[in-house]
């Protein structure tokens, strides 16, 4: 697109570039950065923000009905709605029936000033957002959002990818130098080094007298090879995406496995969804398995779930993915990784089952009690007076699961039914 400060027009144009793509039975349609507006000041950009609930979104609500398809709105401006005049870059995704399924609040903002060229600065007009969103299940599969110059920071896209995007979605409106010089080569590096496809849609050419835009629109695969592109006029081009590919780059050269966190330390994870947990039917815990219903938090390489008979309530178990039977079978970046998610976990289980303290266990080994053959951690909430000795809970935790005579196991509904209890607790 060539946005324009008129709104009224871009509507208009977008609105025939989306027909267009629904001709060519397109499922999803991404649009630009400023897709709305580009504005000739300060004050034209701010006075024609709206709210996600305003009539411009309500427009493309219809849109998408109407063409029964999902868009990608890149870089709305978002009234900030916190008493200030300010706005949020936001991304917004709508479902074909006119939903918002997603939105993204650009995080690194453009305040750049090269001597002799681009002078830009957002935070003029834009607060950054404060949080990654998670990847949306969309048509065109798992959608990892960024805008912009987002593009120039890989650790938003690995935390994209180490949570599931199959694709990278840079909606933009670079500058001519800074496009010449750098557009293609970010995005096939993205691609590349996530092995996943990338989604630029950009403004392209003369705004007004004050702003122009490189273009250059483009879809890259996995393999880093640009697949679909626009020629330097406003255009749609179309891709299909293929996720067999994906897999199959992913898993002859499988970089995600090779990294070295512990030698240069982990991206903090984003908390997974449902969706992300469930993506196995089930775990392998030692002699047994856990159901992806019973897990309620997970990492790259730990899951955390509910006990089939837990000592008290809330008392719960951590794991490593892999099947590894004592603690010091686990490689630095799973002690790491399960460390980090029992930090995590405890403190959420503690709030959650209103304990006063926790017991933090792991019982390493045969001869310490370890039933299990794989490794674990106990969590349990704590309150005075629980037991009648305070250290009962370790006497407790080495014959509770052989008292089945006793006591029985629970059932599959009541562990599922905690576990989405607790789930709701580590939504991002
Ligand atoms: P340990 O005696 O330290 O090996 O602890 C084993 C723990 O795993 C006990 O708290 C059991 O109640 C629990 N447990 C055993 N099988 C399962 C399972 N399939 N799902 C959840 N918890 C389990």
């Amino acid at each position: 697109m060539t946005s324009t400060p008129d709104k009224e027009h871009n509507f208009h144009v977008a609105k025939n570039l989306i027909q267009q793509a629904k001709d060519c039975h397109a499922k999803m349609v991404f649009l630009p950065e400023c897709f709305d507006y580009v504005g000739e000041s300060r004050a034209q950009t701010l006075s024609q923000a709206e709210s996600l609930d305003g009539e411009l979104m309500s427009r493309y609500g219809q849109l998408a009905r109407d063409c029964d398809l999902w868009l990608s709105l890149g870089g709305f401006h978002e009234k900030a709605n916190d008493g200030t005049d300010r706005i949020y870059n936001t991304h917004v995704v709508l479902d074909s029936s006119g939903n918002i399924r997603s939105t993204y609040r650009k995080i690194h903002l453009f305040d750049v000033d090269i001597a002799g060229g681009v002078r830009l600065k957002e935070t003029d007009s834009t607060v950054p957002g404060f949080a990654i969103t998670s990847p949306v299940s969309t048509p065109a599969g798992k959608v990892g959002l960024g805008i912009c110059y987002d593009l120039r920071f890989p650790q938003l896209s690995l935390c994209l990818t180490q949570q599931g995007a199959q694709v990278l979605t840079y909606p933009s409106a670079f500058t001519v130098p800074t496009g010449q010089a750098h557009w293609q080569v970010l995005l096939r590096s993205r691609a590349i080094e996530n092995q996943c496809y990338v989604i630029a849609a950009a403004q392209v050419g003369r705004h007004h007298a004050k702003r122009s835009s490189f273009g250059h629109s483009m879809v890259v695969d996995p393999w880093g090879k640009v697949i679909a592109k626009c020629q330097d006029k406003v255009d749609i081009c179309i891709a299909e995406l293929n996720f067999d590919l994906m897999k199959t780059i992913r898993a002859e050269m499988p970089v995600n496995s090779h990294q070295r966190p512990d030698l240069y330390g982990r991206l903090q994870a984003l908390s997974p969804g449902t969706e992300e947990i469930e993506s196995k039917a089930e775990y392998t815990f030692g002699q047994h398995s856990v159901k992806s219903s019973h897990v309620f938090y997970k990492t790259p390489l730990s899951i955390a779930f509910v006990n089939k008979k837990p000592v008290l309530p809330g008392h719960v178990l951590l794991a490593p993915i892999r099947r590894a039977e004592r603690f010091s079978d686990l490689s630095p970046s799973e002690v790491s990784d399960l460390f980090q998610a029992v930090h995590k976990v405890s403190s959420v289980i503690e709030g959650q089952f209103g304990g006063t303290a926790l017991t933090v266990a792991i019982q390493d080994g045969a001869d310490a009690g370890q039933t299990v053959t794989h490794c674990h951690v106990h969590i349990l909430p704590r309150k005075k007076g629980d037991f009648e000795d305070n250290d009962d809970v370790y006497d407790k935790l080495e014959k509770h699961d052989k008292e089945v005579m006793t006591s029985k196991w629970r059932t599959d509904e009541e562990m599922s039914k905690e576990a989405t209890l607790i789930r709701k607790n580590f939504t991002s």
